[in-house]
């Protein structure tokens, strides 16, 4: 029996090259605006917390300084939020660096944060 293929949102059978997955170009374009609603409406939370965590960042170390020592607290009492990063390395002391987008945090035993701008 062979297989009758599908197209990927609209059901109806699809013909021609083996790996096509969309009957029409419209079809593949419909499926790929629906694709990305649906990564934005479940990346939005995160993304909000990310935006807001940058803008503190941004805040604290001014357009015009590049690095910048503070106290654990002066993050805290503005609410950021230590989960969310974008990523992270361990650097060459064996330290991790904590990554949110172009701006990088570390803290240290004595509470202390040390902020950098890195883009
Ligand atoms: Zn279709």
């Amino acid at each position: 029996m062979a297989d009758q293929r599908q197209c990927r949102l609209c059901k109806q059978p699809i013909s021609g090259r083996a790996d096509k997955i969309f009957c029409s170009a419209t079809c593949k374009s419909q499926y790929h605006i629906k694709l990305n609603k649906v990564t934005m409406n479940a990346s939005e939370r995160i993304d909000k917390i990310l935006h807001r965590n940058r803008s503190i960042l941004f805040e604290i170390i001014g357009k015009n300084t590049s690095q910048k020592r503070i106290e654990r607290q002066e993050l805290d009492a503005k609410k950021f939020n230590w989960q969310y990063i974008t990523h992270y390395h361990i650097n060459t002391h064996n330290k991790l660096v904590n990554y949110i987008y172009d701006f990088s945090w570390m803290i240290f035993s004595d509470q202390k944060v040390l902020i950098k701008k890195v883009g």
